[in-house]
């Protein structure tokens, strides 16, 4: 039996991890599961699947959450706050670590993980984005498994040969980043100013969180996600090619020196990526349909557009900067994309935010935690500053 614990259970990640989990009671169980607002869904996940712990944001939730489990009938123990987090991704009955809380409040837990040598299903790429290096660094000092969730870089390392790594190439030349394009691919470019967040967040072929959707809008998300791949596969920017394939039939391609391009493919589920990773080196059953080729019929190509979405130019910008850059580019962009879930900034906003704080903050090599959170505080510090001027 492998246990589990799922960071940002009651998130859409969460939900899909504890479907697979519920498909193969013989070999998966819950160990703990964390949520941060929604108690009533929490409560009910934990006498499902028979939590032996949960985890709340602080003192004022505990009590509550405390009577809806006593009202369902579950024996969780409920324990709350940051360090709590980190206990139940690093406890020694734990085999598995699903890194799904969203943002950077992430980080922390599920270095924890890492640090603890567990099998982390990461899911949770603003980890690797802020602080790529220490967490890399962390996974290899502990021997943890790093598997990657995020559909296309499972589709990579699917695609990546099993010997693949900084002093092998195994004859591979490129990775193709695909990105669906979002839901305004094709709005005229005059009316994107206006877009409002129920809009940005009708993702045209995935069921996500508000925050990644709009992301996606953005295309911060394939920025961020370009990121990803160079910490996770030990690739520089200039080996990642963005390719918008608007179908996201196929989750994205590995490239050969002999001119064999591998792709994965699938229907746009994450419960798919996600056994992938539970189960790995095996195969289970994901409750995923079969992809149906035929009805499929096409698969589209196209080159992204850096007018219609800089904020993907200023993620490849970043990257190629490295250091502190990507750090700050994922703080001042999760303000930018909560003032406009809020209604306070418009959807062009979004990028103006997150390049002035570029520009403001300069740019260094962060070498420990602190130093990375440091980063995030002051960028986040000065996109509220620019916030406050460009509505003044
Ligand atoms: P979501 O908004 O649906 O869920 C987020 C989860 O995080 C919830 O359980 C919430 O309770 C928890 N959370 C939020 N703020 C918190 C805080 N301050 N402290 C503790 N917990 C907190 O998001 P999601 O779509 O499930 O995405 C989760 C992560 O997975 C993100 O990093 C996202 O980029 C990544 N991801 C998601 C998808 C997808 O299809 N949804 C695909 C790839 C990667
Ligand atoms: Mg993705």
């Amino acid at each position: 039996m492998q246990y589990l614990t799922v960071l940002g259970a009651t998130g859409s990640i969460g939900d899909s991890t504890l479907d697979v989990v519920s498909r193969h009671p013989d070999r998966f169980a819950v160990f703990a599961l964390t949520g941060h607002t929604q108690l009533d869904k929490l409560a009910a996940q934990c006498a499902a699947f028979n939590a032996r712990y949960a985890v709340v944001p602080d003192e004022v939730s505990v009590p509550l959450l405390r009577d809806k489990l006593q009202s369902v009938n579950a024996q969780t123990e409920v324990l709350c706050g940051a360090q709590s987090l980190c206990d139940v991704a690093s406890a020694p009955e734990v085999d598995m670590v699903m890194a799904a809380i969203v943002g950077s409040v992430g980080l922390r837990p599920t270095l924890a993980a890492a640090e603890a040598g567990k099998r982390v299903l990461l899911a949770n790429k603003e980890s690797l984005v802020m602080a790529g290096d220490l967490f890399m660094g962390a996974v290899r000092g502990a021997g943890a498994t790093l598997l990657p969730i995020d559909s296309e870089h499972n589709a990579i390392f699917q695609c990546l040969p099993a010997d693949f790594g900084p002093d092998r190439r195994s004859g591979v030349c490129k990775v193709l980043l695909t990105a669906s394009g979002g839901p305004f691919r094709s709005v005229p470019l005059e009316s994107l100013a206006s877009m409002t967040p129920q809009q940005a967040c009708a993702h045209p072929n995935w069921q996500m969180g508000r925050k990644i959707s709009v992301d996606s809008a953005t295309m911060m998300n394939k920025g961020l996600e370009l990121i990803e791949a160079c910490w996770l596969f030990d690739l520089c920017a200039e080996d990642v090619d963005v390719v918008i394939h608007p179908q996201s039939v196929i989750h994205s391609m590995v490239e050969y020196v002999d001119g064999s391009i591998l792709a994965q493919l699938g229907n746009p589920d994450m419960r798919t990526p996600i056994a992938h990773a539970m189960a790995w080196p095996e195969r289970v059953s994901s409750g995923v349909a079969s992809l149906d080729i035929i009805q499929t019929a096409r698969l589209d190509f196209e080159a992204p557009d850096l007018t219609r979405f800089p904020c993907l130019k200023l993620a490849v910008d970043a990257a190629r900067a490295g250091g502190s850059s990507p750090a700050v580019l994922n703080a001042a962009n999760e303000i930018a994309v909560a003032a406009f879930l809020d209604g306070h900034l418009p959807f062009t906003g979004i990028a103006k935010v997150v390049a002035e704080v570029l520009n403001a903050v300069p740019s260094s090599e962060p070498a420990s935690l602190e130093a990375v959170q440091q980063c995030d505080q002051t960028a986040r510090q000065k996109a509220l500053e620019f916030m406050r001027r460009f509505s003044g």
